[in-house]
């Protein structure tokens, strides 16, 4: 923490403006007191802060690896904005009222006025603590309940980072190998990208700030399963409207069809491919896949006495096929209504009731399947970034000038360096001799 304060020290002293300067010393009055009041005091100024060209998340943030839901790991990204692409985050923000008058949610749960859904595009600069090697595709911050009711929140997609595993996944065979057939491949090779951006900007900016608890209800109530059914509304928002023809009328997609693209990766991944990341005869533990199973198992069972979405098997391999995407596209609204009446109310019976039921228990016979053909693919079933080298160019007096950067450490040198750089923990060179 004296290293974080170190350098978030040398941050301030070059801030784009004063608003900046006072969200980091804010954060640095929290390291040097660990004081929760101060944290909550630094997220307010954080999320005010939208003019700043350049910015961070700094701090002990999400609780999504323990199963308590409890204890929050660090993380850090320092990004700064990408103007061009924002267009698009504006164009949603600007409309955030239409989409929470209009969603499936019953009235009681809606935001009369939707404040401070801030939404931008980002690219990620150097990514930090549980964002480094494997890092989110968006983030909306603060998580304090709250803080996001009366100040709103901040909501980013970061473009580089969906860009470099659009790039990766390309002729890696693992569409050949999973999809059903030719129709859903050009669907994902002609709208994927684009609509996976847009699920990931709906789902942050205004899935996450959408709805509102019932007055006296603890925002604390559905514990363990918080975070899951949070993911799971969030998610449930986006793949609802991302079929509505607002969309298009926006101009955020570029045909009828794109949506599709994203609800077929999305059941294939909920019901299949994602237990790829599971080790034989485990379940699921992580939230957001636990979300995503839960939502890809509730539609596909519900939808069962309409054949919405299928298991359909070719060669003694099996597929995911959705043969109704217009019915698909309401399950998703039935299960948002819920998922939020669960939230609004802090019913922890139901939400425990849908996450396990749904979310947890993994088919093992599909499973072992699913190992056994992706192990031929060979594809790890998990992407990290290296960060580039950032070195500072100096003039006589010792400014910094410019920055240089590199992009040739490889991962195993990168992590090297920062255990022998940063290293937190003294390097006894000689054990020491205790004498009487
Ligand atoms: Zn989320």
């Amino acid at each position: 923490i004296e290293k974080i304060v170190y350098w978030l020290e040398k941050a301030a002293g070059v801030a784009e403006n004063e608003q900046q300067k006072e969200v980091i010393e804010k954060l640095i009055d929290y390291y040097q007191t660990g004081d929760l009041e101060q944290f909550d005091e630094y997220a307010i100024l954080w999320v005010k802060d939208l003019d700043s060209q350049v910015d961070f998340v700094n701090g002990f943030t999400e609780t999504y690896g323990d199963p308590l839901g409890m204890k929050a790991s660090w993380e850090s990204i320092v990004n700064f904005k990408n103007l061009e692409a924002s267009e698009r985050t504006h164009t949603i923000s600007d409309n955030a009222q239409w989409f929470e008058d209009n969603s499936p949610v019953d009235s009681r749960f809606k935001k009369d006025k939707v404040k401070g859904v801030s939404a931008k595009v980002i690219t990620a600069a150097m990514l930090a603590g549980d964002c480094y090697p494997s890092t989110p595709i968006g983030i909306n911050l603060p998580n304090s309940n709250w803080i996001r009711h009366i100040h709103g929140s901040k909501s980013v997609t970061i473009e580089n980072i969906t860009e470099a595993y659009e790039k990766a996944a390309q002729g890696n065979g693992f569409n050949d190998e999973f999809v059903w057939s030719d129709t859903e491949r050009n669907l994902m090779n002609n709208y994927l990208f684009q609509a996976d951006n847009l699920h990931t900007d709906l789902h942050e900016c205004l899935g996450h700030g959408s709805g509102k608890l019932l007055p006296g209800v603890d925002p604390d109530a559905l514990k363990a399963y918080s975070s899951t059914l949070e993911e799971a509304r969030a998610d449930l928002f986006a793949l609802y409207y991302m079929a509505d023809p607002k969309i298009l009328e926006l101009g955020l997609l570029p045909s009828e069809d794109a949506y599709k693209a994203a609800y077929y990766k999305y059941m294939m991944n909920g019901l299949m491919t994602q237990l790829t990341r599971i080790e034989p005869g485990k379940n699921i533990e992580e939230s957001h896949m636990r979300n995503r199973q839960l939502i890809a198992r509730w539609a596909y069972e519900h939808g069962k006495a309409d054949n919405v979405v299928e298991f359909a098997k070719r060669d003694g391999k099996t597929y995911v096929v959705i043969n109704d995407y217009e019915k698909l596209r309401s399950l998703f609204g039935k299960l948002l209504a819920e998922v939020q009446r669960i939230k609004s109310e802090g019913d922890y019976e139901s939400g425990k009731n849908l996450v396990e039921e749904y979310g947890v228990i993994v088919d093992q016979d599909l499973h072992n399947e699913v190992l056994a053909r992706y192990e031929n693919l060979h594809i790890a079933p998990y992407k990290g970034f290296v960060n580039p080298v950032y070195t500072p160019i100096t003039d006589e007096n010792g400014n910094i000038t410019d920055i240089q950067i590199s992009y040739n450490e490889g991962y195993a040198e990168q992590m090297l360096r920062y255990s022998k750089d940063y290293s937190p923990l003294p390097i006894y060179t000689s054990i020491p001799v205790v004498c009487k």
